[in-house]
């Protein structure tokens, strides 16, 4: 039997327009309290099982419309390019290489308190609703980005961005 990560926090919810809790539902690893997203070092050896479960939380969740919580989720690179016509939310998450989100659409994300340590790669995307609050950037690239409602207080940008 496996034990539940034991990862919690709390995050605003665009759906109650309150912070609500949020508990981790992904079984801890072997050798960690924390799955494979919150433990903190696993995803520097694992990055394609870190991917290969991600992928698999969007396609299982997109057609039952359920909301794509990765609340403070360590990544690898990873890529996402496809359309995500639900509420995602990436608070406080940590990409530790590039965020390939090229050509994708996403009708509500939280970036809130992200951390990109690589370059993010945004083109082309459609955003109905982003937040992007207290979110840290080095590269960014933007340029094609349609926005709708917008938020980029207090985001701080270390390399070169591109709109
Ligand atoms: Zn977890």
């Amino acid at each position: 039997m496996s034990n539940r990560c034991i990862f919690s926090t709390s995050y605003y919810n665009y759906t109650t327009w309150l912070k609500i809790p949020y508990v981790c539902d992904e079984d801890a690893l072997s050798s960690s309290s924390y799955c494979l997203f919150h433990d903190q070092s696993y995803w520097k050896d694992n990055p394609d099982r870190i991917n290969e479960r991600l992928t698999q939380k969007i396609e299982v969740g997109i057609p039952n419309n359920e909301v794509l919580l990765c609340v403070g989720y360590n990544l690898p690179s990873i890529k996402i390019t496809k359309m995500i016509n639900k509420e995602v939310y990436f608070n406080f998450a940590k990409f530790y290489d590039q965020a390939y989100f090229k050509g994708t659409t996403f009708d509500l994300v939280s970036f809130e308190g992200a951390r990109f340590e690589g370059s993010a790669v945004f083109q082309d995307v459609t955003f109905r609703k982003a937040d992007f609050k207290h979110a840290i950037f080095n590269e960014a690239n933007f340029q094609g980005t349609v926005f709708g409602e917008r938020d980029f207080a207090e985001c701080q940008f270390l390399g070169n961005v591109l709109f």
